[in-house]
Formats: C-alpha cells, structure tokens, sequence
C-alpha cells in the first residue's frame, strides 16, 4: 500500500486537517446586516432593538415586568398589520412529563395572525416571551421573539403574500414547564387542518442555530430545510435528541397537537444561559443574522407550499460547507454500509496477496481501534472530572464555564493524544499497513452495525467510512503518482464530517464530548491518518502521543488560569428562605452544596421535618430567623362527605403579593381541579400555581373520607425579598425562593 513520500503524506494530512478547521470555522455564523438594510432584507441590527426593548431586565410570569413585556409585542404586531389576540388560560406541566408537584400558571400567549391568500394549513413561527427570574433573558428566548418579529416585518416589507396563513405565537411560561405551550395546545388552538411550527430558542448566547430536535417522519420537512440559507442539521443529531427526554423546550408541549415542529436552538457561550448577563450585550449579532435569514426562507417556503400532511418517511441527512445539506433515503444508507464493507474486505485481501498484512495483523489492529474508543471517552471524562475537583466552583454550572475554548481545545488534544497512542502501539505490534486498514475495517463494521439499529444516526460512520473505503481500494488499481491525491480527496468526507461535528458539538457542552466528540476524533480522525502511514516516524514516534498529551494538560491548566469567577462572570448559587407560619420557624435551604457565599446560611446535611417534606433534594440547610412575612390563606368554601369520599373546595390566596401559589399534601387524593383545569390523575404532593390573580385561585379535590393534611405555601423571588442580598460575584439560580408556608385550617 504506496501511498507516496514522506513529505507528501504530511502534505496530504496537513490539507485534511486543513478541511476540518476550515469547516468547523465555516459554521460558526460571522457577519450581519446593519440597520441600514433595505427594508425587504432581514437585519439583526433592528431585531437587536426589540431584544433591547423587552430583555434589559428579568420578565417572568407574575411580574409587572413580564406584563409590559407582553403588551409591548401584543403593539409592535398590530403595528405590523397582523390581527393580533392575547389567549388567557391556565397551562400545566404537559402531562407526559410526570412530576409530583405540578407545575401550573395563568398565562396568556400573544398569537398574532397573518391570513393567506388559499391556505392549506398554518406556518407558526414560535418563540417564547418569559424569562427566568435570574437573568433579562435576551438570548432566552428575546433573540428568538425579535427574529420573528423582525422576520415578518421583513417579509410585509418585501410585498410577499403567502399562500398558507402565517401565525407568529409567542408563548408564556416557557421556563415553568411549557405552560403557555401546554395552553395552546390543551384549549384546541392548533389549526385542525395540520401546520408547520418552527419555534426558536437559545441555550446560550452565540454559535450557529442549529436544528435539534424534530418530528417524525421528517423526510417532507427536510426537503424544504434544504433549501434554506443555513441548514446546519444532521440526522444523527436529531435522532439523539428524539431519544433525550431531559431536556425540553415548547417542542414538547407542541408535538401531541399533530402539528409538526422544527426545533431550532443555539448553544454557544452557554455560560450565559438563565444568567444576569444574558443581556443584550451578550447577544451575537451574527447568529441572530443566521437565524433570521432561515426563519425568513421557512416562513416563504412553508407560507406557499401544500401543507397537507403527506405519506412520508424519515430520511439520513448532513450538512456540508457553504449552507448545502444531503439528504439521502435510509436505504441507500443501508447499500453504502454494505459496499463500504465490501471494499474494507477486498482491501484487505490485497494486503494479503501483496505480503503486506495478513488477515489477522488487521483484525488485530481493528480490535485495538475499537479498544481506543472506550479510551478516548474515559480520557476526555476524566479530564474535565479532573478538572471539576481541582475547581469545585464548577459543579453548580449548568453546562460550561464563561471562558472554556482552552478546555475544548485540550478535549480535542487529548482525543487527538489517545489516537496517536493508539496508532504507534498498532504500527509496533502489527505493522504500518494493518494499523491504517484497521482503523478502516473497525468504521465499516461499526458504520454497518449502527446501519442495523438507526440507519439515520449512522450516516455519520457509513458515508466518510464508505468513502474512505473506496478510496484505499482505489489506491491499489491506479497509477503511483496518483494515489495519495485520490486517497486525499476520498478522505474529504471525513475531515468534512470531523469538522462539522467537533466544534459545535463542543459547544453544545463539555460533559457531552465523551459522547459525540471523542468518538468523532477517534474514528474519523483515525480515517485521516492514512497519508501518514509512511511519513509516521520510525524512531521515538511514542514522543507524539506524549507531546499532545503534556499539550492537553496545559490547555486545561491554561483554562483554570483564565477562566475565574468575578463581578462580571459571578457564580451561581442556590438559596431558598422558608417560614413556617404556623409556628414561627424558619430555615436557609439549599439544593446545592455550601459556597462562599451560602456557606454563611448553610451546612450540609438536609432540614428538618416539615421544611424536608415540602423542600425534597435539599443538601443544605441551616436555621434562618423568623421573619414577620404574611402567611399564605386557604379559605375553605365546603367540606363535604358522600359514601366515603371527601369533597373540599379551596380558595388559595397570597396576603403578599408573592408570584406563585402552592397546594402539598402527603396522602393520596382521588381527584384535583385548579383554576378550572383538571389534574387528575392527582399528582403525588400537589402542584405549584404561578401568576394567580389577586383574588385566588380555586381548588377542588376528593379524597378519601378521614383526615387530610393540607399545606398552603406562597413563593416570591429570593433577591426581591432583601433577606439575602449577594455580593456581585454571585447570582441565584432561578429557582431561589422566599416561601412562607401554613397547614390548611378547618379541614
Ligand atoms: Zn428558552
């Protein structure tokens, strides 16, 4: 197997590697359009003024703040031109996420309507319009709101007149639990003749926009994704995401209504997610550019499309450079698995018949290729395990630290580290050839097996795997001076495949790169070492994998200097001050361990009696003074027992203005209904209620005749209480609370 010179191999490789850097860089999003544009053409300069006008400050449910917000769009639509409505009602968890307390809230969903001139159906174009409390929320979600509004305008401004109505549907409560979603869909709002909704979010604050997450099938919708400017997409992506169940987003409140759903979200400089700097300084202009040229190009190509829910099937699709994506059928998947396994064996033979390698030299060397990939996963593990101990600060974050390019990069070295490692071992113990056709046999064979269980997701392996496959058989029929360029250009679709996977893939958080990441190192890197099977030094060569891994090392250390908590990069804490009524008491609660800051209101270890019933996975607590807070009321307006069962009727008030109402209770009840809407099957201890009008909000539930006990609590957001005022380089995690709590009198 002459696959040309010494230097030409370096050659070879530096150009592959030449792919991977140009393309992960060509995916991030760079440059925008200024406010001066012509009106037609979407600017994320005037987008960026509606994120100025409604994210400067925190806005969730049940604050005046989040109203205004609210109004301020209900404004801007109707200026617009589109017939705009606020939809009140009450939303809950969505029910196929089970919880023991429910969440719940009044919300009110701004749907803003654009009538088509012969519609088959409705384009939604959907973002949410709250905030947590712990942040102004202007990449979550006020990118996502002002590129849809700036969207339209765009698109009225450009004379367009779609053919399907157009909604823009911003909702409430997103951060509760998909409550105004869960309105939407429950009060039958969904157009019953079917749509499209491309809903935006953010979970972060740049890098490109990236299709997550999907309904199936999606071979209909992804055609038309196609066409647009920015198809950053891969089926492998959105078949992960269809299994993941933790993370959720309006997708999930909106996918039973039988509309199908475009999740589209950003996750870059994911520091500043649910952060106090997630301002509008901290938007990138040249992501919400990305964004709204694809929300534009959707909105016209669903707008005048037959949306009529057509028999389809799901489709293997990636993207590559220069906004293209393939979009192949699953079953050529399956041929390309088959032929690239045909091609690994028929280059294996060759080596064998050329003396080079003989059969079990490349089984050996396979084995160890696939050996390296549990390496590869634990190493990258371990190193930001490591790291975590060294700095215990970063346990609370919910994905990565503020500054964490040096830790990506020391992810990639590391992985790059066990590979050479890998390679030097298999070049000693079976011989140059075996080791490069090893790496190439252990893609095919995992590329086919992935074909057998997800066809979709194994697009991944199957297309650079077959491509590499065919281009090492190749090498054997042509002419010396030509195999190394046509071994280069059929290992293209690997190095296009590494790049578009490694740097998004890292953004989308450190603690998932033993799980795309270093496999995508391991195997498609492991592809683009073939030129390198006779540049690879004959001496010393173990100084390589040393030399990377003393690199990563530094990297992380280089990460630890740089990156440090600070007035402008503050450390998130979680507190919660909880006053039992009743008998005067209070406690500090808290869902994480002592920080600097907490540490002077809390010791490890779990509170007390009834706090522990109400607060579950606390891991500190420590005693709090009572403060003179009003309790929380439950006006008891019948009491009833029928043939065993208890009827109660409740009215829940907060004498405090507090922002959210909460019902608890230990035993089973048969029913619950709050504020009109049915809970039953009753959830396990209660539920939540967020945004009640000031009159209360009615209960009424059944249990089974004999004692209840029944605890009423209220919650306002902790800093808006004074009890606890942190100093600059701690901000509190959404969930801190002041809550004041007291049994049920009366029943
Ligand atoms: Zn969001």
């Amino acid at each position: 197997m002459r696959v040309g010179p010494r230097l030409s191999g370096v050659l070879a490789f530096a150009v592959l590697l030449a792919v991977v850097v140009a393309t992960a860089w060509g995916q991030q999003p760079h440059g925008h359009r200024p406010a001066t544009a012509p009106a037609g053409e979407f600017s994320a300069e005037r987008a960026l003024r509606t994120v100025e006008a409604i994210a400067s400050r925190p806005h969730p449910s049940g604050t005046p703040e989040h109203d205004r917000v609210r109004d301020l769009l209900a404004d801007d639509l109707r200026k617009l031109g589109l017939d705009t409505e606020i939809h009140s009602g009450v939303g809950r968890y969505p029910a196929a996420l089970e919880r023991d307390v429910v969440g719940m809230a009044q919300v009110g969903n701004i749907v803003a309507r654009w009538p088509g001139s012969a519609p088959t159906g409705t384009v939604y174009l959907a973002a949410h319009y709250d905030s947590v409390p712990s942040g102004p929320g202007a990449n979550d979600d006020g990118v996502g709101v002002a590129t849809i509004l700036e969207a339209v305008r765009a698109l009225r401004a450009s004379g367009a007149t779609p053919r399907n109505d157009l909604v823009v549907l911003l909702t409430d409560a997103e951060e509760l639990g998909l409550l105004g979603a869960e309105a939407f869909a429950d009060a039958g709002h969904a157009d019953p003749r079917g749509g499209v909704v491309v809903n935006h979010e953010a979970r972060g604050a740049g890098g490109p926009p990236l299709l997550w997450r999907i309904t199936h099938p999606d071979g209909d919708l992804i055609r038309t994704v196609a066409g647009i400017p920015h198809p950053d997409t891969d089926s492998l992506s959105t078949t992960l995401a269809g299994a993941q169940t933790g993370s959720n987003t309006d997708f999930a409140a909106l996918d039973p209504t039988g509309l199908r759903v475009l999740d589209w979200a950003y996750a870059g400089r994911n520091a500043y997610y649910h952060n106090p700097f997630d301002d509008p300084a901290h938007v990138s202009l040249a992501t919400v550019q990305q964004l709204g040229d694809n929300t534009v190009a959707q909105s016209r190509a669903f707008g005048d499309r037959d949306l009529a829910n057509r028999a389809d099937d799901d489709r293997a699709y990636f993207s590559l450079p220069f906004g293209t994506l393939i979009v192949l059928p699953l079953w050529l998947i399956a041929v390309l698995a088959v032929a690239a396994l045909i091609a690994a064996g028929w280059v294996v033979r060759a080596l064998r018949r050329d003396g080079e390698a003989s059969v079990r030299r490349v089984l050996g060397a396979a084995a160890t290729a696939l050996l390296a990939l549990p390496v590869a996963m634990g190493a990258t593990y371990g190193l930001w395990a490591a790291v975590v101990a060294i700095r215990p600060e970063y346990r609370p974050l919910f994905v990565d630290p503020y500054r964490p390019e040096s830790y990506y990069a020391a992810v990639l070295v590391l992985c790059v580290a066990v590979l050479a490692a890998w390679y030097t071992l298999a070049r000693k113990l079976f011989g140059p050839s075996a080791a490069a056709v090893g790496m190439l046999c252990c893609v095919t064979v995992l590329g086919a097996g992935f074909t057998a269980v997800a066809p979709a997701a194994a697009q991944a392996l199957v297309v650079p795997g077959f491509f590499a496959a065919a281009g090492v058989a190749l090498t054997f029929s042509i002419p010396a001076p030509w195999r190394l360029p046509v071994l280069t250009v059929f290992l293209t679709p690997a190095a296009l495949f590494l790049g578009a996977t490694v740097w998004s893939g890292l953004q989308t958080g450190i603690t998932g790169a033993p799980f795309l990441v270093a496999p995508s190192v391991v195997l498609l890197g492991g592809l683009l070492w073939f030129p390198l099977t006779h540049a690879w030094p004959k001496r010393r060569a173990v100084l390589i994998p040393a030399a990377a891994l003393v690199l990563a090392v530094a990297l992380a250390a280089a990460g630890l200097a740089v990156d440090r908590f600070d007035d402008r990069h503050p450390l998130m804490s979680q507190l919660a001050y909880a006053l039992d009524a009743d008998r005067q008491e209070a406690q500090w609660i808290s869902r994480q361990p002592p920080d600097h800051w907490t540490r002077r209101f809390v010791e490890s270890g779990a509170p007390r009696g009834q706090f522990a019933d109400l607060w579950s996975e606390t891991v500190a607590a420590g005693p709090a003074p009572a403060r003179p807070l009003s309790a929380p009321v439950a006006e008891v307006l019948s009491d009833t027992t029928d043939s065993g069962h208890r009827t109660i009727r409740l009215r829940l008030r907060s004498t405090r203005g507090a922002t959210a109402l909460a019902l608890r209770y230990d035993t089973p009840i048969h029913t619950l209904r709050v504020a009109g809407r049915d809970l039953t099957p009753a959830p396990k201890q209660g539920f939540q209620f967020t945004a009640p009008p000031a009159e209360g909000i009615d209960v009424e539930l059944t249990a089974p005749a004999g004692p209840l006990a029944l605890r009423v609590v209220d919650y306002s957001w902790l800093p808006d209480s004074g009890l606890a005022d942190p100093p600059p380089d701690i901000f509190y995690r959404q969930d801190s609370a002041a809550a004041v709590f007291a049994t049920v009198k009366g029943v």
